[in-house]
């Protein structure tokens, strides 16, 4: 397991049991050994014919772990408590989730459930999110905040307006300083006081990979002139009462505990004024930005890691506002934060099935053409080359192996051009480089793997901003992989491939696949790790592959098992066709109506061969658009 570094990102939720599976364990540092839910079972479980006691799933798998996100908002919660309680905090921390992170509805009920006990609310940041996030507080705590983010019009002030008209907790941010006149005009056409935030554009700058959204020059929020413009504003509308809140983002993935101290104090600071200036100031949000260890570094200097954990987060978070407050004699505000990575990161796991690999075979073009006849059709520079090829080889000298082979190889790819050179004697000349390569140990170790997945549905951060998550088999961990390989998609993308992983390696230790696919006659799963946010959010339709299938799982009360509370199948051909503004019912009319023109008439039963065809369209347009792979065939 060392190799995959299981221990470093997965802990407390991650681990690799005496079996060489990977292991959940739901309720983290909680969970005790009989509540360790093998996932290697929950696979197959998914994957398996119905006939066969399986879901009859077909992967790609998204598997949920709902006691998993319960843990990490516990978990979220109960270090800021701690903060608040050991640095004599005079308020409290309640937090929101983001639901933009991943708006799955199973995914944001459990939030909304988990989180009841403790305040915990939600952020959206369009209409539809407010929409959903409005619907699913329902059933909230009724302290909850209702964070409204984003770039607003006034149908969507009109709308966070009626969730504060349906005592949900609303505060409307002001992301724009132009915001601030709907807000004003809407609220009183309405009748309504809102409570309003503001969003502060810090100078504090987070320069990692995801800091492009602080500093001055960053996207969102207001510069301190516009804070004044509101201020004064909301003062003449005599509405300075309701500004109730400070929102700041520094930007995902902050790497250190200073810089966070940096932006909070510089954020509190800005508090403090508003105070000053008479608004009914209340919270500090500090939005998101809790970082999430990719790598099993907890290195601030890796891009996939960070140099904290939660406790030291939450503390340096409490510790910042209280300090500066303490100096202006502020009451202490609420803390709220936005995080959303850290919430749901862990809580999904992405599986997929290596279904073949290129094995290294070298040209059998040579055996069939002969060496003889094969140095006989070369011209004579080529000649020359392969003659001063081989002497090197029995000299054994690399580097002028290495230059007569790609000599030779060039030479002759420009005599076939030609004409000069037929396609066996082509395919023969690489047969014969590949051999010498091999012989001096110059031939590429690493393997292609070729997996059930599309990469830009389902890892589009990878593709998008070379994001890396752990990527491991989840079972056969017990046994050292004997190959190395990159990962390549079913898109025909030639971006369709993961050849970066964690740790700066550029290929991935991977067992052996057999020549017909699979591992020791068996399927070969591996799985992604931590992308339980964004990545279902953002992943697109290249090649209309749809979403992959998705299993929520939670630990049960019969030891070593598991309960399956939700199955849900990928969508099939047809949906991605919807997607995409077709109507796979008139295209399967129009390829029906195909069949029945050109069935031959030859055939003996031409009945048969029309409903043979139409009945295997028919379930293409109902299958999903993935490779449909041994263990989900019946
Ligand atoms: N809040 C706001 C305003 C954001 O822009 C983001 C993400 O970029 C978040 C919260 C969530 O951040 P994270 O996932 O780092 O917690």
């Amino acid at each position: 397991s060392d190799l995959y570094r299981v221990d470093g990102w997965g802990a407390p939720y991650f681990t690799v049991n005496s079996s060489g599976d990977i292991s959940v364990r739901p309720h983290g540092t909680d969970t005790l050994p009989h509540q360790e839910i093998d996932l290697l079972k929950v696979v197959k479980k998914a994957s398996d014919p119905i006939n066969s006691g399986g879901l009859g799933l077909q992967l790609p798998l998204v598997v949920r772990f709902p006691d998993v996100l319960k843990n990490r908002l516990e978990s979220l919660q109960s270090v800021f408590d701690y903060a608040v309680q050991s640095q004599g905090y005079e308020a409290h921390y309640q937090g929101v989730y983001p639901v933009k992170c991943n708006q799955d509805r199973f995914v944001v009920e459990d939030i909304v459930k988990f989180g009841s006990g403790f305040r915990f609310g939600l952020e959206a940041g369009s209409k539809p999110e407010l929409l959903l996030a409005m619907s699913s507080l329902c059933k909230g705590s009724p302290e909850g905040l209702l964070v409204c983010n984003g770039f607003k019009d006034a149908e969507y002030i009109s709308l966070a307006l009626v969730a504060g008209k349906l005592q949900l907790n609303t505060v409307i941010v002001l992301e724009q300083e132009e915001e601030l006149d709907l807000v004003i005009q809407i609220s009183r056409k309405m009748a309504v006081r809102p409570v309003i935030g503001l969003r502060a554009k810090l100078r504090t700058k987070h320069s990692g990979h995801f800091g492009s959204t602080s500093g001055e020059k960053g996207k969102f929020g207001l510069t301190t002139t516009q804070i004044l413009r509101v201020v004064r504003k909301l003062k003449e509308s005599e509405m300075l009462d309701c500004l109730q809140l400070l929102h700041f983002h520094i930007g995902s993935q902050i790497p250190t505990t200073a810089l966070l101290g940096d932006g909070v104090g510089e954020a509190a600071q800005v508090y403090c004024e508003l105070v000053r200036l008479g608004a009914g100031m209340k919270f500090i949000d500090i939005g998101g930005g809790l970082g999430i260890d990719y790598d099993g570094t907890k290195s601030p200097d890796s891009d996939a890691s960070v140099g904290y954990g939660l406790q030291e987060y939450a503390s340096s978070v409490v510790e910042a506002v209280r300090f500066v407050c303490d100096r202006k004699n502020v009451k202490h505000p609420v803390i709220c934060s936005e995080s959303g990575r850290a919430i749901v990161s862990h809580h999904s796991v992405l599986i997929f099935e290596a279904v073949s690999s290129t094995n290294n075979t070298r040209s059998q073009e040579l055996s069939t053409v002969g060496l003889q006849s094969f140095v006989e059709k070369l011209h004579d520079d080529a000649r020359a080359d392969y003659r001063n090829l081989s002497a090197a080889a029995i000299r054994g000298e690399y580097d002028t192996c290495m230059l007569y082979s790609d000599q030779l190889k060039q030479r002759c790819v420009e005599q076939f051009k030609e004409g000069n050179l037929d396609i066996e004697h082509l395919a023969a000349v690489d047969g014969i480089c590949d051999f010498v390569s091999n012989a001096i140990g110059a031939s590429d170790p690493v393997r292609t793997y070729h997996v059930n997945l599309s990469i830009f549905t389902s890892i589009p951060d990878f593709w998008a901003i070379d994001q890396l998550f752990p990527i491991v088999p989840i079972h056969k961990l017990d046994v050292r992989p004997g190959a190395r390989g990159i990962l390549s998609d079913l898109t025909c993308d030639s971006d369709g491939k993961i050849d970066k992983f964690i740790g700066g390696e550029s290929s991935l230790p991977l067992h052996e696949l057999g020549s017909n696919g699979g591992c020791n006659g068996g399927p070969y799963y591996l799985g992604m790790f931590l992308g339980g946010a964004y990545e279902e959010a953002l992943g697109g339709l290249h090649n209309l592959f749809g979403g992959p299938s998705v299993l929520r799982v939670s630990q049960s009360d019969s030891p070593h098992s598991f309960a399956v509370t939700c199955a849900i199948p990928g969508p099939s051909c047809a949906d991605v066709l919807r997607a995409m503004q077709h109507e796979p019912e008139l295209m399967f009319e129009m390829l029906k109506h195909r069949s029945e023109e050109f069935v031959n008439n030859e055939e003996k039963d031409k009945e048969l061969a029309f409903a043979s065809l139409t009945s295997s369209l028919n379930q293409s347009f109902h299958n999903m658009p993935y490779l449909a792979t041994q263990s989900s065939c019946s």
